[in-house]
């Protein structure tokens, strides 16, 4: 593999349907890369980091983990601890995040920061340390196994580049100044190719899963529908509590 090769034409702007995130992986594959683990460290030449954050669905993260299975593809999905779209105290949730494990794929913390501190002010990095591990301490007795990995939702700046003692950080210097980094966010790849510039020789890819479906659906739809999945939820359990109100 030369450092840098020619985009065939899986690597132009595409839609967001499985499918072509499938033609995405093959043309990786082509090209002769493989795909490693956080936990191993800095990329060698010719590995892709792949990472998924789960922001919205836990569902479209399954669909997503089988089909990079039948590739013969692994990666790495980052789960929220807590957030609006999926509720990880869930059975059911739990057991879609445990198949994921079984094909193979590795688990990860989503950690936001936004729900401890504000954006511009770096609480340092013995209260993040601290947190973090607070919360893959949860993560781990949720899931049975405990995670080394953490994606920073919404990055900050002050995690970017910025390696910490307990935990890999998806946006430490070797998975992120010092090589490649490619991101599907906003479906930007919609309208531009994610590889303008060829392949670089190793790389970090962010996919996220929730964007992803059976035929291309628009992100303010998707969006929308999750909004209103969550309001729904929201209705439910306020319900009998204003009604019990409305009996007294
Ligand atoms: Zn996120």
């Amino acid at each position: 593999m030369t450092e840098s090769v020619q985009s065939p034409a899986e690597l132009s702007s595409l839609d967001y349907r499985l499918d072509s995130y499938a033609g995405l992986l093959r043309s990786f594959r082509d090209a002769g890369y493989e795909f490693g683990r956080f936990e191993d460290g800095r990329p060698a030449a010719g590995e892709i980091l792949l990472r998924h954050d789960i922001d919205l669905s836990l569902d479209r993260a399954l669909a997503m983990a089988e089909r990079e299975r039948e590739l013969g593809v692994r990666s790495t999905y980052c789960v929220l601890l807590s957030a609006p779209a999926y509720d990880l105290t869930r059975p059911r949730n739990l057991r879609l995040l445990g198949r994921i494990a079984d094909l193979g794929h590795d688990l990860a913390l989503h950690f936001d920061t936004h729900r401890y501190w504000s954006t511009t002010a770096d609480p340092g990095r013995a209260i993040i340390e601290a947190k973090v591990t607070d919360e893959l301490d949860v993560l781990g007795r949720l899931l049975g196994d405990q995670p080394s990995t953490v994606s920073f939702h919404m990055p900050p700046d002050w995690v970017l580049d910025r390696a910490f003692e307990p935990f890999a950080n998806t946006y430490a210097p070797a998975f992120f100044d010092d090589i490649g980094y490619r991101s599907d966010s906003s479906q930007k790849w919609r309208s531009a190719a994610p590889f303008d510039e060829g392949l670089p020789d190793r790389f970090q890819l962010l996919v996220h899963p929730g964007l992803w479906h059976a035929a291309h659906r628009p992100m303010a739809e998707i969006v929308g529908d999750h909004r209103r999945r969550s309001h729904s939820q929201v209705d439910d359990y306020f319900a009998p509590l204003s009604e019990a109100a409305d009996e007294q």
